[in-house]
């Protein structure tokens, strides 16, 4: 990473050089920001972005609870939404939400005003990270409740974009490059506030008694993989369970250095303490080999690995 900072904008918000990103992620692993940006508001962010160099690339994050932060950490300028941006409101049936605020926040102030966002209850992200994964569980995504969002775009213009435009897909949209998401319009189904807290206490539980919630993870590691059936058929195809094909390979519990194939849920991977980036990623890769190599399945990543490895880290 280069030693020599990018000519930056003077801000109201936070600019820190060289600030480590462990801290800021669920897997508390990775190498430092280059240079992280909190800006104090949407005007914060729009003048630093009209004025920053179009070459420095940027990186928006939310909590991190889908990254792995590479050793070498991320060169340019990481983004963190803070205070300014997570306000949630919610008029005439639709609810606002600032893009740093958390899903879980979300969905329980939309279940007091009797809207059904209950699904986001049990994501530990934001709801930039949200829109940005097409986020979902229990069969509701991102994709099928969000009207809009506001962004600033990397030349530091406010623009308001339809969902359509977004093409939301599984775990992914497709944001402009650089655009850094700052709200979000849900629309949802109305319903009882009650049921709905009763619903999200149910899924709390459940997500508690499958998956080691409390564990350093950043969720499901891989894609289930779409496969087909003995009979090879183009229209014979079902859904396999990544965890399944994990264990059929014997991978469940599987170590390197730190990093861990959790044994409750073997496709959680885990930092069990003392884990590096590469520690997981590499833990990851041979996971996928084995179980190419055994039942010629490709898994794909889920998670996001993002930024550059120590090795590759050659400014330094
Ligand atoms: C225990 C556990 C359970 C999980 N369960 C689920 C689940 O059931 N369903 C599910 O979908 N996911 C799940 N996840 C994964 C993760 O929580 C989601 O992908 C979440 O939406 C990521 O949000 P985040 O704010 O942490 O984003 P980050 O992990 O910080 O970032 C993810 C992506 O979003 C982008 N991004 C973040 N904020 C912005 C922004 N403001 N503007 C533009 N881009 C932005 C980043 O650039 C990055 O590309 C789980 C994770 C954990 C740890």
């Amino acid at each position: 990473m280069n030693k020599n900072l990018p000519d930056l904008p003077t801000v109201r918000g936070t600019l820190t050089a060289h600030r480590a990103l462990a801290d800021l992620t669920w897997m508390r692993v990775g190498g430092p920001a280059e240079v992280l940006f909190q800006p104090a508001d949407l005007d914060d962010l729009a003048a630093f972005l009209a004025a920053l160099d179009p070459a420095v690339p940027v990186f928006p994050m939310g909590v991190g609870s889908n990254l792995i932060v590479r050793d070498g950490g991320i060169p340019g300028v990481v983004i963190r939404l803070g205070r300014g941006f997570n306000a949630i409101s919610v008029e005439e049936g639709s609810t606002v939400a600032g893009a740093a605020a958390l899903d879980a926040h979300v969905a329980r102030k939309a279940a007091d005003a009797g809207f059904d966002l209950t699904f986001l209850r049990t994501i530990p992200g934001t709801v930039g990270g949200a829109v940005c994964m097409n986020a979902g569980c229990y069969g509701t995504y991102v994709a099928d409740v969000l009207q809009s969002v506001t962004v600033v775009l990397r030349d530091g213009t406010v623009a308001e974009l339809e969902r359509d435009s977004l093409n939301l897909a599984y775990r992914s949209s497709q944001l402009p490059d650089g655009a850094v998401i700052v709200a979000a319009r849900f629309v949802a189904p109305k319903a009882d506030p009650e049921a709905l807290k009763a619903r999200m206490e149910d899924q709390l539980c459940k997500r508690d008694e499958t998956q080691p919630t409390k564990d350093r993870t950043a969720g499901s590691t891989f894609r289930n993989p779409a496969g087909f059936s003995s009979t090879g058929r183009a229209d014979d195809v079902h859904d396999l369970k990544a965890w399944k094909v994990i264990d059929n390979t014997g991978m469940r519990g599987a170590t390197k250095g730190g990093a861990v194939m959790n044994t409750k849920h073997s496709n959680f991977l885990t930092n069990a303490g003392g884990a590096t980036a590469a520690d997981l990623e590499d833990l990851g890769e041979e996971v996928r080999k084995k179980v190419y190599d055994s039942q010629g399945i490709e898994l794909q990543w889920e998670i996001m690995r993002v930024g550059v490895r120590k090795d590759e880290d050659t400014a330094k």
